[in-house]
């Protein structure tokens, strides 16, 4: 097989299967032949491990993984790459494609088919518009993974890699914290990639923790925290918060000085411990106020096929009432406002009224 790094080889594959790359699916394939055994090299993974890679494209990062990994599984949703990938990938016995969305698979299930008893590494050039979300799902699905390796946008590998408590900290580097511990690896110029992209990318290196790092009663609630925290980028943790999970701006105030905080503070200067005690405080302020995860829940209770939840559950307050807000996916993919739903409705007027202080 010639190398798939060779911009004449990829044209003429693209000729061949009359395949034009897409912008929408994030196609940026890898054209620079030390890229695939950096990345594999950064990945840690040897002859004992399963591989999950997301987006094969034509192959190129799937063969050097093949060559050093005893299996690979590549998630592909590209309907277009299995003719190009059959080609590319031809005499390659232990590699296995899968047709998808990754967001759509059932990772854990995949991994107790295709990899018994193997330690498993997810290694990938990922598509850049939905890097949060992929990561997201590897992270909090609590795989039986060892790691993930990940070439993605600079800025981004730079969320990933921050430690919370520092100035590039974000609500996705307290997530990957909490999960995972994570170091920057390497960048790799625009020219590396086919077509070149605008911005320069980065593989970030996540090492699952056996453990999360903080002990958190209600992860949900946790969660909903630190991303209400970040909400709004320049408002001090106080104000994102109030706003972000509607509550009193004046009791978040006080449960942020009862932790230990100044009242000003903003949220990339919060660790995960900081952040956890914040948690405690406002619960023991606000009547109620552990609810608000829950609303997650009950939707789930009232509408069993509820896709996802946005937002999670916020208790807002009109004109001196306070009314329940919570906004999910409803079958089909429309988003409905929790209010919209009889059965929701009323278990929303039990957590209103238990948040009407
Ligand atoms: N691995 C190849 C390389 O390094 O040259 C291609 C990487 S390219 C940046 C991203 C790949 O992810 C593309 O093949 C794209 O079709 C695929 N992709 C995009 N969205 C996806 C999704 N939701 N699920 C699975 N694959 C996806």
């Amino acid at each position: 097989m010639p190398e798939l790094t060779d911009l004449s080889v990829i044209r003429a594959l693209c000729e061949k299967y009359d395949f034009a790359l897409s912008k929408g699916f994030g196609q940026n394939f890898i054209i620079n032949p030390g890229l695939p055994p950096k990345i594999v090299d950064a990945s840690g993974v040897d002859r004992r491990y399963g591989v999950i890679e997301i987006g094969p494209g034509i192959g190129v990062l799937t063969r050097e993984l093949a060559k050093r990994a005893a299996k690979v599984v590549s998630i592909e949703v590209d309907e277009r790459l299995p003719p190009l990938l059959a080609e590319t990938m031809a005499g390659v016995d232990n590699f296995k494609l899968v047709l998808q969305d990754v967001l759509k698979v059932d990772l854990k299930a995949l991994i107790a088919e295709e990899f018994p008893g193997m330690p498993v590494a997810v290694c990938a050039n990922l598509p850049y518009y939905i890097t949060s979300p992929i990561v997201m799902k590897l992270l909090g699905d609590r795989l039986p993974i060892e790691s993930l390796t990940v070439m993605v946008q600079k800025e981004a590998a730079d969320r990933l890699a921050a430690a919370p408590g520092t100035r590039a900290s974000s609500a996705i580097s307290c997530a990957v914290s909490y999960y995972a511990t994570s170091k920057m690896m390497f960048t790799a110029a625009p020219g590396s990639f086919y077509p070149a992209p605008k911005v320069t990318s980065a593989v970030v290196r996540m090492e699952i923790r056996p453990q999360p790092a903080v002990q958190v009663e209600d992860e949900e609630g946790y969660f909903a925290l630190v991303r209400a925290a970040f909400g709004q980028r320049r408002k001090t943790a106080a104000n994102a918060i109030a706003s972000g999970l509607g509550m009193p701006k004046d009791a978040v105030t006080a449960a942020i000085e009862a932790a230990g905080f100044d009242a000003r503070i903003r949220p990339e200067a919060l660790t995960l411990e900081d952040f956890a005690k914040i948690q405690q405080a406002l619960a023991r302020r606000i009547p109620g106020h552990d609810h608000i995860p829950r609303a997650d829940a009950h939707i789930h209770q009232v509408v069993p096929d509820a896709q996802g939840i946005v937002n999670g559950g916020r208790i807002r307050r009109f004109g001196g009432k306070a009314v329940f807000k919570a906004e999910y996916i409803a079958p089909g993919g429309k988003r409905q406002f929790a209010g919209q739903h009889a059965g929701i409705a009323q278990l929303a007027a039990g957590v209103a009224t238990a948040m009407a202080v």
